[in-house]
């Protein structure tokens, strides 16, 4: 190991490390400083500890005083797509009658977006999306899953995961790229059709491409059942990809179980689980996501949970759900959403946006946390107190972000694309 580090973070006020087994579940240290060598975290340690590791080549960031934390993992979403419903959005508010959203031509439903989804070029759809993941980065995102399945066609699903792959060699963030062809149907083909479709050709395509790394769908009345999503998922496995699944959003048909019993890394949603399917993720080691941004966007009528998810001791993530229905690029939004609307604690929220989310996309050994050896993805806030984060509902919280041992954010500005 080099005896001087890279870079210095100095004179944290409140050091978030968020290490799993933290007792108070962020581990506040008063401060902290943290050295970075080769893009990693090094160590963490007093001043009388890290000092002696600056030389004249080491860039020190000075805290002064302020909150320092990992870089946040948004563990879900559907960030790649093309058009908007803000027409849905808007109908939904004024609580539209069906006829009168009908006469208005209003479209509604994931299909909205479908199409212009397919229309785009890759390079047209890439830079409609990169608009959405530039402001994930200055909010902080140093991780984002990003999901298929707004095209329901071969090509189009194809391309959304090439999107994924350019957003990772394009901008400084990584991707997690999760195929969800069982998002839904195309509309005028059969589910079975569909289902078989998934798993002779595309789910073999896109594992064997390495185009994904997990494989989810949507389990709900109306959707995919229980049954069809175990073997969705089980395809998905084969084809060397991790299951995830979306659950319990808008009814209750057996998703947990289905997601406990093909040993989903998460399962998402979770409005509508009972107790015993909760406790039957949580004994499986599947991460609960429950989604503050949707269920706030759509007004939803059963607002998730989280004390019965965490009384059967389910490790929780939670996550922007950035897509057309809860266009949500935010991190801390959805910390203030956490909190104020599910009565999170700020130490339960801040956990499920970092290392909750790490371990969503089985990314724990690397991301998450301030830990030495984890990639050095660090933020430097504009606060002093990390209750602050849900309390001040500020527009910049965040004044520098470091992504793999290297700033990539100052004041909301993009400062090394790559
Ligand atoms: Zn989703």
């Amino acid at each position: 190991m080099k005896k001087t580090a890279d870079m210095v973070i100095k004179n944290a006020g409140e050091l978030l490390t968020c290490r799993d087994e933290s007792p108070d579940l962020i581990g506040v240290t008063r401060g902290g400083w943290v050295a970075v060598t080769d893009g990693k975290i090094s160590m963490i340690g007093s001043r009388a500890e890290i000092e002696p590791l600056i030389s004249n080549s080491t860039q020190v960031l000075d805290a002064s005083g302020r909150v320092v934390s990992p870089g946040f993992v948004d563990s879900h979403t559907h960030v790649v797509f093309g058009g908007t419903r803000v027409g849905e959005y808007f109908a939904k508010i004024e609580k539209l009658s069906g006829d009168e959203i009908k006469r208005r031509g209003i479209r509604t439903g994931i299909l909205t977006t479908l199409e212009p989804t397919r229309e785009h070029s890759l390079e047209e759809l890439y830079e409609e999306t990169a608009v959405r993941v530039r402001d994930m980065i200055v909010s902080g995102t140093t991780t984002v899953e990003s999901k298929s399945g707004y095209g329901l066609d071969r090509d189009t699903e194809l391309k959304q995961l090439e999107v994924n792959r350019l957003l990772e060699n394009r901008l400084p963030i990584s991707v997690a790229s999760t195929f969800l062809g069982a998002h839904g149907w195309p509309h005028g083909m059969e589910k079975e059709k569909y289902m078989d479709f998934l798993i002779s050709e595309m789910i073999p395509r896109v594992g064997s491409a390495h185009l994904a790394e997990f494989c989810d769908a949507w389990c709900d009345e109306g959707h995919y059942t229980a049954r069809e999503c175990r073997i969705i998922l089980e395809a998905g496995l084969d084809a060397g990809m991790k299951p995830k699944l979306h659950e319990g959003g808008y009814s209750y048909i057996g998703g947990a179980e289905a997601a406990a019993d093909v040993g989903a890394v998460s399962a998402d949603h979770l409005n509508y689980d009972p107790r015993p399917s909760l406790r039957r993720l949580a004994e499986a080691g599947t991460v609960g996501t429950p989604l503050p941004g949707i269920d706030f966007a759509v007004g939803h009528i059963l607002p998730f949970d989280p004390a019965p998810m965490t009384e059967e001791g389910l490790e929780l993530s939670i996550a922007t759900n950035c897509c057309p229905g809860c266009w949500c690029t935010s991190m801390p939004f959805i910390i203030i959403l956490a909190c104020r609307r599910h009565g999170m604690s700020s130490e339960r929220a801040i956990r499920a946006a970092t290392i909750g989310g790490a371990k969503a996309l089985s990314r724990q050994d690397r991301v998450g946390s301030i830990e030495p050896g984890k990639n050095a993805d660090i933020l430097i806030w504009n606060l002093e107190r990390h209750e602050d984060i849900a309390y001040h509902y500020k527009t910049n919280p965040i004044e520098t972000v470091v992504r793999d041992g290297r700033v990539t954010v100052r004041d909301s500005k993009i400062v090394q694309d790559i």
